[in-house]
């Protein structure tokens, strides 16, 4: 399944060295000598990373660089180039191509293994999300907006506040970003107020307790409001060991001391642009979802989605010996109340009888209107008699009070059928479950309408 990851550079003793470093990665490694044969290595297979010499053709890898993350196919592969050296106009012109990481020296083993899980990690959330949408089939995710919408909101820290602000000035002189600075973990009381979420974060190592980042970075991924947060470390020197732990934290990116404002400000701002087109890409997906898996005239649950519920839920219900029931409920007569009324008046009784289930079941239950005015809803941990409290209570509260038209006077009265089967332990199937309420709901409609039936009892086994 996964691509190789691509080595591109004119000597070969730097790809022999570099396939080595390699070997830990579990990916195929391939070498190429030129920019035709990358074109071609490329055409060929879907890499999955490609590390590259600055120095690349004649000089030309950030050129290359630049190519590749101009076409929409490779936008999301990742590139780390290496052998910058001391060259600050190269690193910020690689950053400007879209360079995901570039490398004074050749990387060693360790941190070029962790760098590139890390890339490679991050490349899958908006390649799953993409294959969600296409799941969905809801057509093709919009294009990413180019561009920040609101400023960027950064939090510095420092071991101490003098640094702090030293590098908030220098930040600022280059980047039109809000800017907060703290001292080593105050950061987290600041996040948690749900007022403050900064974008992105970036950490100033502390150089006599390089691990005091590591806890911090640790913490700040395992809380709720700065999980999605950009976070870079600012390595005390080279990037060095705590960098490749630093990443495997979860950290985005890692930048040697000797990086500058300008380099800085240019990686937050990409990584933060991608950030937020992950974070609209996520609720794209979850809008669709709810076009999928939602009715859009009462706002409940569809049968495609109620199914799959109950699926799940026998499941949990037979590891946990719990009961739960379902339910069907039909309106009575309601073609009369068509017919008498109209369709639009008919649609008015279908919502307002679907936010009486919904107000009178509890949030762990689940309301779905499963055809025209059929609708289902699953009680979870509920046996007969519970159920039967229930069903009772909905039958009641539809039936007390006529439906008001919306904007009307007019008093439409509604009744309803409903049948209920329990299942004693998770011991059956959906489509068992569903028939059982089915049939004591026709023997309602039997008995008169407006009445609750229950299917036979069901064994246990
Ligand atoms: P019974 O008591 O036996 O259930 O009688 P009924 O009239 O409710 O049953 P029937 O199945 O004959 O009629 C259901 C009606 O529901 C027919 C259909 O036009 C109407 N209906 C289905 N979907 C909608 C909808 O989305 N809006 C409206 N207004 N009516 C709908
Ligand atoms: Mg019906
Ligand atoms: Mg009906």
């Amino acid at each position: 399944m996964n691509g190789p990851i691509l080595i591109a550079d004119d000597l070969v003793t730097e790809r022999i060295t570099l396939k080595a470093r390699l070997a830990g990665s579990h990916h195929r490694v391939s070498q190429v000598n030129n920019r035709a044969e990358l074109r071609a290595a490329i055409a060929r297979t879907q890499p999955d990373a490609i590390v590259m010499d600055v120095d690349f053709d004649g000089r030309s890898g950030v050129e290359i660089c630049r190519e590749l993350k101009s076409d929409r196919s490779l936008r999301n592969t990742p590139v780390l180039l290496y052998g910058a050296g001391s060259d600050r106009d190269a690193r910020i012109a690689a950053f400007k191509a879209g360079a995901d990481e570039c490398l004074t020296d050749l990387p060693g083993e360790r941190l070029l293994l962790a760098l590139l899980r890390n890339l490679m990690r991050k490349r899958a959330t908006p390649d799953e999300l993409a294959r969600r949408c296409a799941v969905l089939d809801t057509g093709e995710l919009a294009e990413a907006q180019i561009g920040f919408e609101t400023r960027m909101e950064i939090a510095i820290v420092a071991p101490e506040t003098t640094a702090a602000l030293c590098r908030k000035r220098a930040l600022e002189a280059v980047c039109p970003a809000a800017i907060r600075v703290f001292t080593g973990a105050h950061v987290l009381e600041a996040c948690a107020d749900p007022t403050y979420a900064p974008d992105a974060i970036m950490i100033a190592e502390d150089p006599a307790h390089p691990d005091a980042s590591l806890r911090l970075i640790s913490e700040l991924r395992a809380r709720h409001s700065t999980r999605g947060a950009v976070i870079m470390l600012h390595t005390a020197g080279l990037l060095g060991e705590s960098a490749d732990m630093a990443l495997d934290l979860g950290t985005d990116a890692v930048a040697p001391a000797a990086a500058d404002a300008h380099e800085l400000a240019l990686r937050l701002g990409t990584l933060v642009a991608r950030k937020r087109e992950t974070d609209r890409l996520r609720a794209q997906v979850e809008d669709q979802l709810d076009v999928a898996l939602r009715d859009p005239l009462t706002g409940l649950y569809n049968r495609r989605y109620a199914e799959s519920y109950l699926t799940r839920l026998i499941r949990d219900a037979r590891d946990r010996s719990m009961p739960f029931s379902v339910m069907i409920l039909d309106l009575d007569h309601f073609k009369t109340i068509n017919d008498q009324h109209g369709h639009l008046t008919g649609d008015d009784v279908l919502r307002t009888i679907a936010s009486r289930l919904t107000d009178n079941i509890r949030d762990i239950d689940l309301a779905a209107r499963i055809g025209g005015e059929e609708f289902l809803v699953v009680l979870q941990d509920a046996d007969r008699d519970r159920a039967e409290l229930v069903a009772e209570r909905l039958r009641g509260v539809i039936a007390r009070e006529p439906v008001v038209v919306t904007g009307t006077a007019t008093l439409v009265p509604v009744t309803t059928s409903i049948g209920v089967a329990t299942s004693q332990a998770g011991n059956d199937q959906a489509r068992d479950l569903m028939e059982a309420a089915d049939q004591a709901l026709y023997a309602s409609k039997s008995a008169g309408r407006n009445t609750v039936s229950f299917a036979q009892a069901r064994s246990a086994a």
